[in-house]
């Protein structure tokens, strides 16, 4: 995989002989004499060559049949939403990306979607939230944003598929290098590439992959080109230069957020540290076994004294930079609670962690010194 993605797959432009593929800025293509469009492509909000290394690196990465770029991750999610139809029946975890359900939980139910909310990590609550109607979709997020619940993707997209359900996965915090839910048995698999595949903090994108070449994607393929979800071509080739680092930055992400996850751990001040890669963590031992090569760069803190300590440690850190986001190069802190508002699941005293790629010891003491002066 680390070679595969440091070369985008080794592809070089025929045209030019060029090792990084060329930006098509057109947005429309010469029709044949004869009124025919031979080349596949007659208008780039369905089509258009900039889209398409990315995509194949991302489709080789999930070992996919198929991968589409959307306009971000929203979008890319969304579409898998709105390919279903009004009265469709899809179950979705209660902990999950705050953005999509809210959409769900408002455009979702506008359009007749019938979402039943569970504990993915409950597959007892799994199976009879299956046998209670039918079920079109399961909608899986895993390590789950921001208390990175586990969902054991293989049996619960097993006893989906015994109900006869689609499983599609938010995959973003695990990225095709550390889990790849489509040879666990899910059919798609969503990121948004604004996050680890891009790594950059500086492009906005999302993807879609696909084991089949099935009618509902299809449908997701005809959506993304109806709707216009697309990703600019610069977007694109950013997001492609971005990638080619991919393994290497998850690589130190994951293990300096193993070892910041375990100092946090023996600090009095610290009341929980929640990561999937501590053996204390509820789902460390699904994690173990559909995470290989860590556990993934986010962790959450919970701070002792309160929220009023944890935002006052936010405010102190001079490394982590307060902003939302996750999955770049450089360390983020937020509060997630104060965001989240009403009906989050997320506890006022949590800090959620993007670990980057700086010095792991200096990220670690100038979070100590923040959580021990604001918990003071
Ligand atoms: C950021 C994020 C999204 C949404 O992606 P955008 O690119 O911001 O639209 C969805 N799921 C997860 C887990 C995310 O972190």
């Amino acid at each position: 995989m680390q070679t595969r993605v440091a070369q985008a797959l080794g592809e070089i432009d025929q045209a030019s002989g060029s090792l990084i593929a060329p930006i098509h800025v057109s947005t429309t293509y010469l029709r044949d004499a004869d009124n025919q469009y031979r080349s596949g492509r007659i208008y780039s909000r369905a089509d258009n060559p900039s889209y398409l290394p990315a995509e194949r690196v991302i489709a080789s990465l999930e070992n996919a049949i198929d991968a589409k770029l959307f306009a971000s991750g929203n979008a890319a999610a969304t579409t898998v939403f709105q390919a279903l139809k009004p009265g469709d029946r899809m179950l979705a975890p209660k902990v999950m990306y705050w953005a999509l359900r809210n959409w769900l939980k408002t455009f979702g139910a506008d359009m007749g979607l019938q979402v039943r909310w569970v504990d993915m990590d409950d597959l007892a609550q799994v199976r009879s939230a299956l046998a209670e109607a039918p079920t079109r979709l399961v909608w899986i997020e895993t390590p789950g944003n921001p208390l990175w619940t586990v969902t054991d993707i293989a049996k619960v997209s097993d006893l989906a598929h015994q109900h006869g359900a689609l499983v599609a996965v938010d995959s973003t915090v695990a990225t095709p290098v550390l889990s790849r839910p489509l040879e666990l048995g899910a059919d798609i698999v969503m990121h948004s590439a604004t996050k680890y595949l891009n790594g950059h903090s500086d492009v906005i994108a999302g993807a879609l992959a696909s084991r089949e070449n099935s009618e509902f994607w299809q449908r997701i393929v005809r959506l993304r080109a109806q709707s216009g979800n697309v990703l600019g071509p610069f977007e694109a080739s950013q997001l492609l230069r971005g990638m080619r680092t991919l393994v290497l930055r998850v690589k130190q992400s994951c293990e300096a957020a193993q070892w910041i996850a375990e100092q946090l751990e023996q600090l009095p001040s610290v009341a929980a540290v929640l990561y999937p890669g501590l053996p204390s963590f509820a789902g460390h031992e699904i994690a173990k076994q559909q995470m290989q090569g860590g556990f993934g760069g986010m962790l959450s803190v919970r701070i002792s004294a309160g929220e009023a300590a944890a935002i006052g440690t936010a405010a102190r850190t001079q490394i982590w930079k307060r902003a939302t986001s996750l999955g770049g190069v450089e360390s983020l802190i937020e509060h997630r609670a104060s965001i989240e508002g009403e009906g989050t699941p997320v506890p006022a005293d949590l800090l959620r962690l993007s670990v980057g790629i700086e010095d792991p010891q200096e990220l670690f003491e100038d979070l100590r010194q923040a959580i021990e002066a604001a918990s003071a």
